[in-house]
């Protein structure tokens, strides 16, 4: 036993980057797979539903909270082998520890995700990407506990079932992110610094400072032919896949700057829904109703949350 700090009634708004949402009705902090085990038996003899947090910049929490134990992952054990280009790192470990530590040691391979929010565990869950990169590409393997079993095990990168902003961690809610060993390549410490930069400085042109769980809704793959070429011609960009951006579609929908009480589409970039000082999960879900009906009767267009909802 571990004697775990189970705590009651905590604030989750403090703990996301949206900032908005109740409380946890139960919450703990574990920082090994024993406290994590400890953790979970815990919510199981206490007939408890259980959520697993992260650095909360994904989530939308909801006003009422959450009616169960959060267990907030803190694992932060970090190892870089030079020799091997390879990075060991514990689920908790924020995702800016490992762009910075690997440019830091003349590895190259994750400055693409410079600036964004977040533990390393959550950005494998969602494959967290940008600028046409994602973190599956340099995952070498994942360790994981299989809640059924409760037993840990190595998921090498070919069974991470990486696709887009998906991995076989969000498809089975049973399977916990403990660690993960990345493996990148012999860099240079001043160009990969410069390349860093320049992602955050093209992130803060285009994303908005207010309070957000990043992008909200998933680029839906749109089949018809006079949307792209619309979305061509208006941009001036060339689709590389089948999807649109959301944020286009929304901008489309004239919802730019759509207000609900507390929480709006950022005029900055439509794909952002801003937590504006007072925001309510209430507000957000209407506001997002909003966007997913318009889009749909204007374009035919289905969106789907990138977010994830706690507590609804
Ligand atoms: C300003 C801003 C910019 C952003 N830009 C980007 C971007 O460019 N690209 C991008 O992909 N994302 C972006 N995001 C979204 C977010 O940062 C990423 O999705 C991030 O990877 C989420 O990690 P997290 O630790 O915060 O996860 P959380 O928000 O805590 O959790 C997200 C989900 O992952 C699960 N989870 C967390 N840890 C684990 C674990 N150890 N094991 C199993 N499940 C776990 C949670 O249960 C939850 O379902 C942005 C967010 C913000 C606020």
């Amino acid at each position: 036993m571990f004697n775990l700090n189970i705590q009651k009634n905590i604030p989750l708004a403090p703990l996301t980057t949206f900032k908005i949402g109740g409380p946890a009705k139960f919450f703990v902090e574990v920082s090994s797979e024993e406290e994590l085990i400890e953790a979970l038996q815990y919510a199981r003899n206490n007939n408890l539903q259980f959520f697993v947090l992260g650095g909360g910049s994904n989530i939308l929490v909801s006003d009422e909270g959450f009616d169960g134990l959060v267990i907030k992952i803190k694992f932060i054990e970090f190892n870089v082998d030079i020799e091997k280009n390879k990075i060991t790192a514990g689920a908790g470990v924020p995702l800016s520890k490992v762009v910075r530590d690997s440019i830091a040691n003349n590895l190259t391979g994750m400055e693409w995700a410079a600036g964004i929010p977040g533990t390393i565990g959550g950005a494998i869950r969602g494959n967290a990407r940008a600028f046409g990169k994602n973190t599956g590409m340099t995952i070498e393997s994942v360790s994981v506990l299989d809640i059924n079993e409760m037993k840990e095990y190595v998921c090498a990168k070919e069974g991470c079932q990486f696709e887009y902003f998906g991995s076989i961690f969000k498809l089975k809610p049973n399977l916990i992110i403990l660690s993960t060993i990345i493996k990148l390549e012999k860099g240079n410490k001043d160009k990969s610094w410069s390349e860093a930069m320049n992602i955050v400085k093209k992130r803060n042109v285009m994303h908005p400072q207010e309070s957000s769980p990043g992008s909200f809704f998933l680029n839906p793959v749109v089949a018809d032919e006079k949307l792209r070429i619309k979305f061509e011609k208006d941009t001036g960009k060339v689709l590389g896949d089948e999807k649109i951006p959301a944020g286009w579609l929304i901008e489309e929908a004239g919802l730019k700057g759509k207000r609900m009480g507390g929480v709006m589409v950022s005029e900055k970039h439509a794909n952002f829904v801003v937590n504006l000082g007072e925001g309510k999960a209430q507000e957000v879900v209407m506001l997002a109703s909003l966007i997913k009906m318009k889009v749909r009767d204007e374009f035919g267009v289905q969106l789907k949350e990138e977010i994830q909802y706690v507590g609804f």
